[in-house]
């Protein structure tokens, strides 16, 4: 059977709506063989998940999704094939937990100003033990009947530059980097693409990104367009980076974005799977 590798996905862990064993089960029909769970700034789901993996019969890579401050753009740093146990990690990982709650009590602050009430007490009881993300808030605006879809919640209310975004200093790009490699674990910038920077930004953030040890990129994504992959294979050509295959697979009603379901990574690029050790944590 032909590996099928979807390297980027979310479980309740933070902001997915399955389970890391649902992930896993939804991730076995979907054929997928190789799967990474990347929590937003969590390896909570891991352990369960990779229970359900052996069980099923699928590899499991240990990952994460990072969030990142680089002059004032917030990246997303995806680490694969990384050891949850690593201290410099788990210190890293309790860094960003105590910026998020911080960041959850000063979105609610910003929501109560425009009289809504009670966000915080709501995503803290969606959450549960895993990561609080705006996309808990996008989820409770929703209910509330504040807005008509998430993408609402984001264009109104806590999107970049609404009345409720709080702007956050988070993980430098050279500390996450060096959380991610410390654990033996590959970096991949996560969804290239998406930070809409100028091809100078770009050039500038592929230099320090390599500088400090950056392995891949994210080539193919669940939603970009043929013309992104184009793009993002020219610069990994560029910066001699390994690409990366991720749908960022978040909840099975967003049918758009299926698990396993991506193109191939283009031929001339040096699939990342290449880099991982033999071991798997
Ligand atoms: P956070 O890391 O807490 O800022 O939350 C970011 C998460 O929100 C991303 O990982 C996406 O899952 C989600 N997200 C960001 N922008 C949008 C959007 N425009 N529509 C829906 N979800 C979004
Ligand atoms: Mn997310
Ligand atoms: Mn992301
Ligand atoms: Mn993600």
């Amino acid at each position: 059977m032909p590996e099928n590798y979807d390297l980027h996905s979310h479980s309740t862990a933070s902001d997915g709506a399955l389970s890391p064993s649902e992930l896993i089960q939804r991730a076995k029909e979907q054929g997928v063989t190789c799967l990474a769970l990347t929590d937003h700034d969590t390896t909570d789901g891991l352990a369960e998940a990779r229970q359900a993996a052996t069980e099923a019969g699928i590899d499991l890579i240990s990952g994460i999704e990072l969030s990142t401050t680089w002059h004032k753009h917030c990246l997303h740093i995806v680490g694969l094939n990384i050891d949850p146990e690593s201290p410099h990690l788990k210190e890293g990982i309790a860094k960003l937990q105590t910026i998020r709650g911080e960041r959850a009590e000063q979105i609610a602050g910003k929501l109560e100003k425009k009289r809504i009430f009670g966000a915080l007490e709501a995503v803290k009881a969606t959450a549960g033990a895993g990561m609080i993300t705006r996309t808990h808030f996008a989820d409770f605006l929703l209910s509330e009947g504040h807005v008509t879809t998430q993408q609402e919640a984001f264009d109104r209310y806590i999107g970049q530059g609404k009345p409720a975004y709080v702007s956050t200093e988070w993980a430098g790009l050279e500390e996450a980097i060096g959380w991610i490699k410390e654990s033996g674990g590959i970096a991949v910038l996560a969804h290239p693409m998406r930070y809409k920077l100028t091809a100078s930004w770009m050039k500038r953030l592929l230099t320090a990104f390599k500088e400090v040890g950056g392995d891949a990129i994210e080539v193919v994504c669940g939603r970009n367009d043929p013309t992104e992959i184009q793009t993002s294979m020219q610069y990994a050509q560029k910066f001699d980076l390994a690409g990366s295959k991720g749908s960022d697979f978040h909840n099975p009603k967003y049918v758009w974005v299926e698990l396993g379901r991506l193109k191939p990574l283009p031929e001339r690029i040096k699939p990342v799977w290449d880099l991982f050790e033999a071991h798997t944590y």
